[in-house]
């Protein structure tokens, strides 16, 4: 549009505040030219001044008659986000329910702060080994030390961590002896990836890949939207197709995006990325400094790279061409955001595509219900990889009933003779297991027998447990710890047991039943000492580990060939949970960690352990049959019209005071029934949570089920807008979350 320069001109500004419009300041007089939207301003906001970004271009009939402040300077000559991208940013908030100062805090590498230039880099130490004949008197630690630091003339004290426990500290000690030559230099960005010899580039492609992905290419070079949902078996070289597809977009000049629920999970698939396309790159992980997350994101920017690797945040990455973007695993609930902005990066993804005309292709051995959803109604087309690479096959499944076996206590329950046996004759012939179990810890739970009372968090009213590494009770909603209490507190009475178990003492049950096998654990209590993820991988990769046992970090897409046996202790465990989407989940899960057993030229094995044999998710697990599993549990959810059938809104409400947080509750629900009583909405609630009580504040929750399509975006931000300001004068604060994924707090 254009404006008369005598007229003043007004510009409408998010902040990055979460407050659900934007407000309007006026342009001082002859700075016009520079009101551009996408551009950052200095704006003064009640006493303070804050920056914000310009995302409307106004005239004075904006303002219904309101006074507008001056805006006090703009801070870029050219925008800082292009339109386009501002367009998707709007669009995804509006569908997230969010304000859009918020999004862009999440969807910008700092903010809209206005540092831009990289800080000072951060430096590491880096090792050589010193001249002259290598040391004499080191201990066999030293020695590793030393020899990967001759194996490659160097290493940063942080590589040496990550394959030495302690390796980094050693080889400090090791340089004041003068053993070892150190210097500091900047760290570099990139990840310290799996090193995997990448052949797949050099092969031809299967012709079940042939054809995925001459569909792919059709929609590639068309330059319009479309969806694909790559529905593979775990190893039938869904990874081979992601890269090509990638190669393909690059071919026409544009950019990919590519996200993986986690990426520190993922260093065997960076490790063909880095391969197959060197600096052309860019990585968004956590480990990143607020720096080294700006540089990459110029990056893409500038178009400088085509193509980026990240978790679900990377979906917002601003490329100026976006041609594809991929969702790896797209069934993980990792790519739900769960605070602050609640979105969905699969669904944004989605939106994106269509905004931008990108492609979009989902890839998963279990497909989720929504993306499965959309191949049969056309919306997606799917493609379907059938048969794994190689000549394995995949691995026979038997499903063991642990019913009858309650005679037997403490682990010895959850090890059937049939597992045992397994186990055996795998070690015999020089093979590798896996044992899964999805509870971390050393028992579920500390309980009285005399009275049954179950020690519990006292900030979160759930069952602590108990965890022998570190000597005492551990809370899983807030990490809290407790020593182990003398006595009940429900009888006082002094009989307190270990219940239940977990991958703790799971582990220490396996080291003592086969005492000649290196075992090793792998779950989120391991993975958070600094290098040991890396190395237990690592371990399990030189095949230096004969039994692994942990939780589903084991069941991520790892290529372990020496596996033959997954035993599964308990695999109704997640089943039970108060979640529409629990028998969905226990499928993926199951699936996935059965997909390690059998990857090299040996056949694999999987034992399901279960106390619910007849369950049909544990059926249709051990006959392969996702399409099965996935026809009846869409039935059912067609018939409770739960997504992807119906659509579903959490009304989270929280605060310190329960009876405040009750009665915002009740608030909500009341001023929502009106205007929705004639649109096909059911209200359900409002509830406690069910795990009422977390880190000491209250949880309420009310909980929509919205028709198909019902326009979320386009009527919530109305209808919620004027319960915000009562809401919080009862202590509560309302969070939105569009398509909940934790039913549960
Ligand atoms: P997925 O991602 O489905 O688990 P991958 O893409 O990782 O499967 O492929 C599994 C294995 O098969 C990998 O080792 C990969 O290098 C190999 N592979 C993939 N495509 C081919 C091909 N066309 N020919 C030979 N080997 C292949
Ligand atoms: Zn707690």
């Amino acid at each position: 549009m254009t404006f008369s320069l005598s007229a003043p001109l007004f510009v409408e500004v998010a902040v990055p505040l979460p407050i659900d419009h934007p407000f309007t300041y006026r342009v001082p007089a002859g700075e016009e030219p520079r009101a551009q939207v996408g551009v950052r301003v200095l704006v003064p906001f009640g006493r303070r001044k804050m920056t914000g970004l310009v995302t409307g271009i106004t005239d004075a009939s904006a303002l219904d008659g309101r006074e507008a402040r001056d805006l006090i300077a703009f801070l870029d000559d050219t925008p800082y986000i292009s339109p386009g991208h501002l367009g998707f940013l709007s669009a995804a908030a509006r569908e997230c329910l969010a304000p859009m100062g918020e999004m862009l805090r999440v969807a910008l590498p700092r903010g809209l702060s206005r540092k831009e230039g990289p800080a000072a880099p951060r430096t590491e130490t880096f090792y050589r080994t010193a001249p002259g004949p290598p040391p004499e008197g080191m201990t066999p630690k030293q020695r590793m030390v030393h020899d990967l630091i001759r194996e490659t003339g160097g290493r940063s004290a942080s590589d040496l961590s990550l394959r030495v426990r302690y390796g980094g500290e050693a080889a400090r000690r090791m340089a004041a002896k003068g053993w070892l030559a150190a210097e500091t230099r900047p760290r570099p960005v990139g990840l310290s990836v799996a090193h995997l010899p990448d052949s797949a580039g050099d092969l031809s492609p299967t012709p079940h890949q042939e054809a995925a992905l001459a569909r792919i290419g059709v929609a590639v070079s068309s330059r319009a939207h479309a969806a694909f949902v790559l529905h593979g078996v775990t190893g039938s070289g869904k990874t081979e197709v992601y890269l090509r597809a990638v190669e393909q977009v690059r071919a026409t000049g544009r950019q990919a995006i590519f996200l993986v629920p986690e990426i520190a999970l993922t260093p065997q698939l960076l490790g063909r990325v880095r391969s197959r396309f060197g600096d052309g790159v860019a990585v968004l992980h956590s480990g990143l400094t607020p720096a080294e997350r700006a540089e990459q994101w110029r990056k893409v920017r500038a178009g400088e790279v085509s193509l980026c690797v990240g978790a679900r945040s990377a979906v917002f990455s601003p490329f100026p061409a976006l041609g594809l973007v991929i969702v790896d695993e797209e069934h993980d609930a990792a790519y739900k955001q769960e605070d602050g902005v609640r979105y969905q990066a699969r669904d944004l993804a989605l939106l994106r595509g269509r905004m931008e005309s990108a492609v979009v292709l989902l890839g998963s051995a279990t497909p989720s219900a929504e993306s499965f959803h959309l191949g049969r109604t056309g919306e997606a087309t799917l493609l379907t990889l059938r048969e794994r690479i190689g000549a394995s096959g995949m691995p026979a499944i038997s499903v063991v009933d642990l019913k009858g076996r309650t005679g037997r206590r403490g682990a010895d329950r959850y090890f059937s003779p049939e597992l045992e046996a397994a186990v055996d004759e795998t070690l015999a012939r020089g093979e590798k297991a896996m044992l899964f179990l999805n509870r971390r810890g050393f028992a579920s739970a500390l309980t009285c027998l005399d009275c049954g009372t179950t020690v519990q968090c006292p900030n979160c009213q759930v069952a602590l447990t108990y965890h022998r590494e570190q000597g005492g009770l551990l809370c899983h909603y807030c990490n809290a710890t407790r020593k182990e209490p003398e006595s009940c507190a429900g009888c006082g009475g002094h009989r307190l047991a270990q219940v239940g178990i977990g991958t703790e003492r799971l582990l220490s049950w396996v080291a003592k039943r086969w005492k000649e096998a290196r075992v090793a654990r792998l779950d989120s209590d391991v993975a958070r000492r600094r290098g040991a993820y890396a190395e237990v991988l690592s371990g399990m990769q030189q095949g230096e580990v004969d039994i692994l046992v942990g939780t589903q970090m084991i069941a991520k897409g790892h290529d372990f060939p020496e596996v033959t046996l997954v035993g599964v202790l308990l695999a109704d465990l997640s089943l039970s949970f108060p979640d529409f989407r629990a028998s969905e989940r226990t499928f993926q899960i199951l699936t996935q960690v059965a997909g390690r057993s059998g990857r090299g030229d040996r056949a694999g094995k999987v034992l399901l352990q279960t106390l619910s044999p007849e369950s049909p998710c544990i059926r249709k697990v051990a006959e392969h049959d996702y399409d099965g599993f996935m026809e009846e549990e869409l039935a059912a959810r067609e018939a409770m019209g739960y997504p992807p059938f119906g659509r579903m809104l959490m009304l989270r409400l929280a605060g310190a005071r329960q009876e405040g947080v009750r009665e915002a509750a009740d608030l909500v629900a009341r001023e929502l029934s009106g205007p929705l009583a004639d649109r096909g909405v059911r209200i359900l609630g409002p509830a406690p949570s069910p795990i009422a009580r977390v880190r000491r504040r209250f949880h309420y929750q009310v909980l929509l089920v919205l028709p198909p399509g019902f326009p979320v975006g386009a009527c919530f931000p109305d209808l919620l807008r004027p319960l915000r300001e009562p809401v919080r004068r009862l202590g509560a604060r309302l969070e939105p979350d569009v398509d909940p994924y934790q039913m549960m707090v």
